[in-house]
């Protein structure tokens, strides 16, 4: 692809809902795994595909070609759904990790991008869902429609117990839910209370929780992000999540200036289209 082409692909991804060129890329990009960049502002080399049935979990949406990642993640998912398994706690139902180069995507998120992210969805059925349920799966809303607290008839206990399972590997750095959800848990978890901190409110996230996993230490251009506060975060800070009016139910921040990818990431791209 001519370099003015490219500049092109970048300018149409300004929109936060125009086609990127990242969706072009169908395949992962050979080579040792490689986390680059930030998480809002990325791609990956060596992603792997998560293989779409196993015992503990099902891939929705697949068609979708979003469910590849770095090595860290997949393995982040067999120690968590083998978890989930061993404790009876139904099918874990994966949403989007990343694109098979990772990068931005046309809708949906801004980020997913470094092949470090993925979202799991806060229900546990207890049996397989068909192919048709999973190309256009039904997701549940836990939060209450003044988005104040979560719905108590159809809050489910291990959903908790999900969220406190990833929360406590040791390769995540942050989940996001709801602050509902995040009150819930601040609600419910007793004494033990330590992996509450990872567990951060954010917008939207009320049928599904993000988690996000560290730089893997092999991979010298993923940029980490700031440390998260100390404490278990359920005192002021969640409680202006709840009471701040412009917050709730589910406003969005204004779509933010999408930045140049790094120079990696353009260089990627570049051989990709050149090599066609
Ligand atoms: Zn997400």
């Amino acid at each position: 692809m001519k370099h003015w082409l490219l500049a092109a692909a970048f300018m149409m991804s300004a929109s936060a809902t125009a086609a990127t060129p990242w969706q072009q890329v169908k395949e992962p990009v050979a080579g040792t795994a490689q986390s680059i960049g930030g998480f809002s502002n990325g791609c990956i080399i060596g992603a792997q595909a998560l293989p779409l049935e196993r015992d503990g979990y099902q891939v929705m949406r697949s068609q979708q070609l979003r469910y590849f990642g770095h090595p860290d993640l997949l393995a982040f998912i067999k120690r968590l759904t083998t978890q989930t398994s061993s404790n009876g706690l139904g099918t874990v139902m994966i949403g989007d990790m990343g694109m098979p180069a990772g990068g931005r995507f046309a809708t949906g998120h801004a980020s997913h991008q470094s092949g470090l992210d993925v979202d799991i969805w806060l229900q546990l059925p207890s049996s397989r869902w068909s192919a048709t349920q999973l190309k256009n799966p039904r997701a549940i809303d836990l939060v209450a429609g003044n988005g104040k607290a979560v719905v108590e008839s159809i809050w489910q206990p291990q959903v908790g117990q999900l969220i406190k399972l990833a929360a406590q590997d040791s390769e995540v750095t942050r989940i996001f839910v709801h602050p509902a959800i995040k009150q819930k848990l601040c609600d419910t978890a007793g004494t033990d209370r330590t992996w509450l901190r990872k567990v951060r409110p954010w917008f939207g996230h009320r049928a599904h929780m993000h988690v996000r996993l560290r730089c893997p230490a092999s991979s010298l251009e993923c940029e980490e992000q700031a440390a998260i506060p100390a404490g278990d975060g359920c005192g002021a800070e969640l409680a202006s999540w709840l009471e701040a009016p412009k917050k709730l139910p589910n406003a969005k921040p204004k779509d933010p200036v999408i930045p140049e990818p790094p120079a990696s990431c353009k260089a990627l791209l570049a051989n990709h289209f050149k090599a066609k």
